[in-house]
């Protein structure tokens, strides 16, 4: 084995072992929970792997991970069964025996002892740990984990798989561990911009010589409509991270102009909502093909009851007409999905619930029902308020699911009523 430097050896690594997560029975939460700790803290991540329960492919994980890394957690199998054999493969890595920790022995059968259960020879497995390995205390489970230099520059700590147990560890243990070794040296600090009506690739293209730049870093993620720019900037405390993410916000902000709707936890429905609490004006809804998806979503914003106050489902042409007076005659001439009706709806919840705003959606969800005039996925929306009502078209393809038609309908009406509101 040909061992690098100390000082070629950067950031901290992933290892989680378990069959289970190869084949998908369990979501890997440990590792994201572990990657959030990590850019808490400032330690630079670099990468993560998963491998089955298998002694070679752990052993060989963590020989690559030693070449690379300053510090490697690992995840999963320090159990007392068979299949448990992250601890020894560890060892196995460096050619280090294992050894067995009296007081460790001692402690695994006093937990069980205390939890009224028997204690089994295999138990004693788990108080084996290689040749010079400090010990990971786990104050909430039987086993301990390890935190071990096999060659230096590099240290590898291990946690149980049960997410409970490697929380308690990491907090009480792990974390002043990796601050007082100074691989955490600072702290990373995230803000989320969130678009709507720009596609990624626009948006990208408008932004590209940010792409580039390393700190802070610039990402676009695509949603169901939305589109989002990850700002994360790396500096020694939060104050000069926030110092560094401001200037590229506003730089973004300017460049996307109003396609930016809000910030981190904003959503289009929280944002329409704090504009009309602002301004003391009320909202109603008007929904055909959303079935009331844009109900929900503004309903979802908590407060959102001293703006919102209510709508109508109207489906069929019949409660379109009994319920909101949507004018028989425009139904036959234009048909339900269409700008007259659209507008008809809405002025009927604005009326019916004397709200000072009303959004109407009315399209074609499908898979059926669409035709050459009207394919799946045409929707007219209509905003009514206190200037007038205007409405208009869009086309979400005819080849998207239902429910992202529908999904796709609330976002771009809540959207035409934010704008209305600039
Ligand atoms: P045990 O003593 O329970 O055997 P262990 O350290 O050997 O613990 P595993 O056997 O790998 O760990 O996993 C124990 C349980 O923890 C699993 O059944 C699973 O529910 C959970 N678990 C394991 N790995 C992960 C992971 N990466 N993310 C979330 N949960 C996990
Ligand atoms: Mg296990």
């Amino acid at each position: 084995m040909t061992t690098n430097s100390a000082t070629n050896r950067q950031g901290a690594e992933l290892l989680c072992v378990g069959t289970e997560l190869l084949l998908g029975n369990i979501l890997n939460s440990n590792a994201r929970w572990l990657a959030e700790q990590l850019a808490a803290l400032g330690v630079p991540h670099y990468r993560q792997e998963v491998v089955g329960d298998n002694r070679e492919r752990v052993i060989q994980a963590v020989r690559d991970a030693s070449q690379r890394a300053r510090v490697l957690i690992t995840s999963g199998g320090l159990g007392p069964t068979p299949d448990d054999l992250t601890t020894e493969a560890i060892a196995a890595a460096f050619n280090t025996p294992l050894q067995e920790r009296p007081e460790v022995w001692e402690l695994i059968q006093a937990r069980l002892a205390g939890r009224g259960r028997p204690v089994a020879a295999s138990n004693r497995r788990q108080a084996w740990l290689p040749q010079g390995a400090q010990v990971l205390p786990n104050p909430t489970g039987t086993a301990p984990g390890i935190i071990w230099s096999p060659v230096e520059g590099f240290t590898v700590l291990t946690f149980p798989g049960v997410p409970a147990e490697l929380k308690a560890m990491w907090l009480a243990t792990a974390e002043p561990w990796l601050r007082q070794a100074g691989v955490a040296d600072g702290v990373f600090a995230s803000r989320l911009l969130r678009f709507w009506g720009v596609s990624e690739s626009a948006l990208a293209e408008q932004v590209s010589d940010l792409l580039a730049q390393d700190n802070p870093t610039l990402a676009p993620y695509a949603g169901l409509g939305e589109v989002k720019l990850r700002m994360t900037a790396r500096a020694k405390d939060g104050a000069t991270a926030a110092a560094l993410l401001a200037p590229l916000e506003a730089e973004l902000r300017r460049r996307s102009g109003q396609n930016c709707y809000g910030i981190d936890d904003d959503s289009l429905a929280s944002v329409v909502l704090a504009k009309l609490r602002q301004r003391g004006e009320t909202l109603a809804v008007a929904e055909s093909c959303s079935g009331g998806g844009l109900g929900a979503a503004l309903v979802a914003v908590p407060g959102a009851s001293d703006v919102f106050l209510g709508g109508v489902i109207a489906y069929a042409n019949a409660v379109k007409q009994g319920l909101l007076g949507v004018d028989p005659l425009d139904l036959e001439r234009w048909g339900a999905v269409s700008d007259p009706v659209a507008e008809a709806m809405a002025l009927g919840a604005q009326r019916l619930t004397g709200s000072d705003w009303a959004l109407a959606i009315t399209g074609v969800a499908g898979p059926g029902g669409g035709s050459e005039q009207k394919p799946v996925g045409l929707v007219h929306i209509a905003v009514a308020g206190p200037g007038g009502c205007r409405s208009g078209e869009v086309r979400f393809g005819s080849s998207r699911p239902r429910a992202w038609i529908q999904a796709l309908s609330v976002g771009e009406a809540l959207n035409r009523l934010r704008l209305s509101l600039a």
